[in-house]
């Protein structure tokens, strides 16, 4: 038995990257989890495989999260699986974008369709489904906190966005019990932060010289985060933005 055995988890960008980080801890903790993807179908059936060969539940549904009536696509699709859930983690997210003087409105709607119209909508057409005593985990980013990568102002708006809305909407669900915070990773081995990491020949010793314990984060010391905020252990603390940053930014 597993201390979220019995619970229904939604992670969205679970495919790839953090949300798969996310989704394999749940689903070890003992969680039936909705593995949401935008294009990549086929690492998503790979992230069901890997969770079932461990032991635990999985499914996968699809939805793209920059579309209009994104969020009651992926309910549609959810609820095809699932009676409603205890645990959301709204991980999906664009994470590059380009300087003031070069990106285009489309860029920018994109980034804020995705980061943070995808979460308002999810939640506002999933509260009914989210069971009492529930978890909402936003993942954010350190860069809500910093101005180190000031190229990717408009991601970083997003992330601040998304802050504002964990601490209203912890106001919104508290007296049902359900708690809502912001997880903030800092630089996490992905597909996203390939060309950081492995795009020059110092990057990845630039990155790691921005934490305090002096590395480069991967999904799974977020997921421990995440996994904790899921947990009995985590009722007591919401409307809190969880600062998982390795030291960046102290
Ligand atoms: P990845 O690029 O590795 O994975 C992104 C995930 O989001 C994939 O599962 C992808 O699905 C999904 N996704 C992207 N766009 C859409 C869309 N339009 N519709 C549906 N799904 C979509 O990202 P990371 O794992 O690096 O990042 C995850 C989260 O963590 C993001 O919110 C990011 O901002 C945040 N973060 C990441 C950091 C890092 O250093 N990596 C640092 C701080 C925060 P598919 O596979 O189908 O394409």
């Amino acid at each position: 038995m597993g201390v979220l055995t019995g619970r229904t988890a939604l992670v969205t960008g679970a495919s790839r990257g953090i949300g798969r980080g996310i989704v394999e801890r749940l689903g070890q903790d003992g969680a039936r989890v909705a593995v949401h993807y935008g294009r990549n179908e086929a690492a998503a059936k790979e992230t069901v495989a890997a969770i079932e060969a461990a032991g635990g539940s999985a499914f996968a549904i699809r939805a793209d999260l920059s579309a209009p009536g994104a969020a009651e696509a992926l309910w549609d699709e959810f609820d095809r699986y699932a009676d409603g859930l205890d645990v959301l983690v709204n991980n999906a997210g664009i994470g590059n974008t380009r300087p003031i003087g070069e990106i285009g409105e489309a860029e920018y709607d994109a980034v804020f369709a995705v980061n943070v119209k995808a979460p308002f909508f999810i939640l506002k057409h999933g509260m009914g489904r989210l069971r009492d005593g529930g978890r909402v985990i936003n993942i954010s980013s350190g860069l809500a906190r910093t101005a180190v990568m000031p190229d990717n102002m408009a991601y970083a708006m997003t992330k601040g966005a998304l802050d504002v809305f964990s601490r209203d909407l912890s106001k919104v669900l508290g007296a049902r019990g359900i708690t809502v915070n912001s997880v903030a990773p800092g630089i996490i081995e992905t597909d996203n932060t390939a060309e950081l990491l492995h795009g020059s020949a110092d990057g990845w010793d630039r990155a790691a010289a921005l934490s305090a314990l002096g590395g480069v984060g991967t999904p799974a010391e977020v997921a421990d985060v995440v996994a904790f905020l899921a947990s009995h252990g985590g009722r007591w603390v919401t409307g809190s933005w969880v600062d998982a940053t390795g030291g960046s930014l102290t």
